[in-house]
Parts: C-alpha cells; sequence; structure tokens
C-alpha cells in the first residue's frame, strides 16, 4: 500500500481541549469541527473533544452526524439554515441556529415549529461577513425576544483582527456598548481571541484551530502555547537520485544543485493536499521543513501531484522506506504554511480524502 498516513490523536485533541480551558477558565467551550473538524474527520475529532460543551459546524448534515453519532451537547450551526425545511429539522435536533440576517430572522418567525429554536443573533462588528450591523442588531434581538419560536437567545460577534496588531479594541467596545443591558449570554472568541485577549472570552469560546494544536497567531509557534500537534502526516522515500552539480531536479527546473546533492522522493504530492508551491514563494527562503528518518532536512523544487523531492545529502542514512514526517511533532504545520504563504488551517483543512486516516488515542 502507498505509505502515506494522516495519523489523528485523541489524546492531543483531550490536551489541547483542557489547554483552552486553563486560558478560558470561565467560559464554557464550543469545539469548532467546521470543515471536516479541520480536516481531521468531524466524528473522529468529536470524539476527542466529547468534553466540550458544544460543537459548531457549518451544514445540517455535519449536526446530523454528531446527533447520529450520540452527541447530545448544543451543536451551533455556524451560517445558520438555508431554508424553512432545515429550520424544521434543526429544530427537532435541538441545535442552535445563528441569525445573521433580516431573511433567516423573517423565516424563523414564519416557521411552524415542533419545539422553539436555540438561537445565536450574530452582529457585524466591523468583518463585514454575516451580521446585522449595530442598529438592526438592536431592532433584531427585539423581534426574536418577541418570537415564539425562539426558546433563547445567545450574543455573537466574530473578529477580523483578534491575531494581528490591529486587535479587537474597536469592534470589542462597539459591541459592549450596543449589547450593554440587554443580559443575555454572549459568544465572541475564536482561538487568536482566546489566546490574546481574555477580556473577550465571554460565557461561551469558539476555539477552532487550537484544538488542532496549530496557531492562529502567524508569528508564534502553537507549542509555545502549550498545545500539541493533533495530525501527524507522514509518509516515506520511495525512490532517490544522486544529482550532480547544475542538473535540477522536478517540474519546471524549480531547483538546480549547486553541490553534488542526493535527492529523496516522498510518496506524497499536491493531490494528497501538500501545497504545491511549498518553499517557492517569494516570502520564504529554502525549501519547505520536512523530517526524513527522525532528522530536518527541506523539500527541493515543485512539488508534483503525487510526489515530491527532499535533500538527504546530510542524511546519509536515508534510503528507499525512510520514513518521513510531512507536518506533526517534529515539523509544525505552521512552519511548512510559513514556507508556503498560508496558514496551518488551510493545509490541514486540504488534506485529501485519498490519504488514508489512522485514529490512535
Ligand atoms: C471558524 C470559526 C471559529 C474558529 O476559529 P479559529 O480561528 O479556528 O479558532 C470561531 N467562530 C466562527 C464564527 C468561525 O467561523
Amino acid at each position: 500500500m502507498r505509505p502515506i498516513l494522516a495519523t489523528v490523536s485523541l489524546n492531543a485533541l483531550r490536551h489541547n481541549l483542557a489547554a483552552v480551558r486553563k486560558f478560558a477558565p470561565h467560559s464554557k467551550t464550543m469545539a469548532v469541527v467546521k470543515a471536516n473538524g479541520y480536516g481531521h474527520g468531524l466524528i473522529n475529532v468529536a470524539h476527542g473533544l466529547s468534553a466540550a460543551d458544544g460543537f459548531a459546524v457549518l451544514g445540517i448534515n455535519e449536526a446530523i452526524d454528531l446527533r447520529d453519532a450520540g452527541f447530545q451537547q448544543t451543536i451551533l450551526l455556524l451560517e445558520g439554515v438555508f431554508c424553512a425545511q432545515e429550520l424544521n429539522l434543526a429544530s427537532n435536533l435541538g441545535l442552535n441556529v445563528v441569525i445573521h440576517s433580516q431573511q433567516q430572522l423573517e423565516m424563523l418567525e414564519s416557521a411552524i415549529l415542533v419545539k422553539p429554536m436555540h438561537v445565536h443573533l450574530k452582529m457585524n462588528s466591523g468583518m463585514n461577513r454575516l451580521g446585522f450591523q449595530p442598529e438592526a442588531f438592536i431592532h433584531a434581538q427585539e423581534r426574536l425576544r418577541a418570537c415564539k419560536n425562539v426558546a433563547d437567545i445567545t450574543l455573537m460577534t466574530h473578529f477580523a483582527t483578534a491575531d494581528d496588531e490591529a486587535g479587537i479594541d474597536k469592534p470589542l467596545k462597539l459591541f459592549r456598548t450596543i449589547t450593554q443591558g440587554l443580559n443575555l449570554p454572549v459568544s465572541l472568541a475564536n482561538s487568536a481571541t482566546i489566546l490574546r485577549h481574555p477580556d473577550a472570552h465571554a460565557d461561551w469560546v469558539r476555539p477552532g484551530i487550537m484544538l488542532y494544536g496549530a496557531s492562529p497567531v502567524g508569528d508564534a509557534a502553537a507549542t509555545a502555547y502549550g498545545l500539541m500537534p493533533v495530525m501527524q502526516f507522514t509518509s516515506e522515500i520511495i525512490g532517490v537520485q544522486e544529482v550532480n552539480v547544475g542538473e535540477t531536479v522536478g517540474y519546471g527546473n524549480r531547483f538546480t544543485a549547486t553541490q553534488p546533492t542526493r535527492v529523496g522522493i516522498v510518496a506524497c504530492g499536491y493531490a494528497d493536499g501538500y501545497p504545491r508551491h511549498a518553499g517557492l514563494v517569494s516570502s520564504y527562503q529554502g525549501g519547505a521543513p520536512i523530517a526524513v528518518a527522525g532528522k530536518l532536512t527541506t523539500t527541493l523544487g515543485r512539488v508534483s501531484m503525487d510526489m515530491l523531492f527532499c535533500d538527504l545529502t546530510n542524511i546519509p542514512e536515508a534510503e528507499i522506506g525512510s520514513s518521513v514526517e510531512l507536518w506533526g511533532n517534529q515539523v509544525p504545520v505552521d512552519a511548512v504554511a510559513a514556507a508556503s504563504d498560508t496558514v496551518g488551517y488551510e493545509l490541514l483543512c486540504a488534506v485529501a480524502p485519498r490519504v488514508p486516516m489512522k485514529v490512535i488515542d
């Protein structure tokens, strides 16, 4: 069998959930498991995070899968529902739905439901993605309070710059001003907010990336926050080439040997989810980090669909069959992301369905 594998550690998930609780000891935790558990498998991660107070997903099918697997916690649909039929389903399943638009508000008001809904009312605090503008938000809140289809209301917003210097002072102040005196539970904090803005932890936190052991903040290592990588993305060397000075490697000749170079061929390519441009972006010098036989080295040249190249010159013991870590404990996914001008989120979510996944305790 092709030696590529993504190994998901339930222990690391439990550890990272405990870390969230240490950072935000007074908040309930809604584990964000959208995008197939950030690429780790929805049900896999739900088992690792079963102690969470709730789960947040995007679509109703994910919520159905969680309920079918026996998870009874609060489940939030982050974009709400897309039609009246889904609203009925959500009500039957006891889900929480985001209400972010006038259209969704009206759909809820005119629905005939078996049970009233749990509602997260979303304010647009400056990101200009989903949510009501402040004044419309207050108005929507009044209508929800008066609506027979509403069981309870939680107020939420999402910050655009919790991870950088701009911070959240301005949107947080706006949110606080607008919601003052409403006396309803509040949900504000993604991972960056949990790690960097304790004043905004509020009643519920919504961690995503930190649960998977990667960093939401470009310039800080996840391990510096005490997080453990959940995914070990591994493969093996399946070929070795001795390349002379002046010879090139891979499509487009993007690497030229300036010294005799021992090149390892790894069974992993962009069709497995490894970024094609890793190590070739202008913001980064040198190949992307990769570990072979437990030693750090770099990728060479351009990633192909099914294979990539790495430098074995200083790892003479490496040969066909040697282990390769694409990312995991030795090579932070954030380091591969930095070498690819993207974020760990994108790499984790992009691990392809053809990569077998193994869950370990
Ligand atoms: C995805 C998402 C989160 C989690 O964000 P992380 O940066 O992964 O912690 C939280 N809240 C909302 C609304 C989201 O869409």
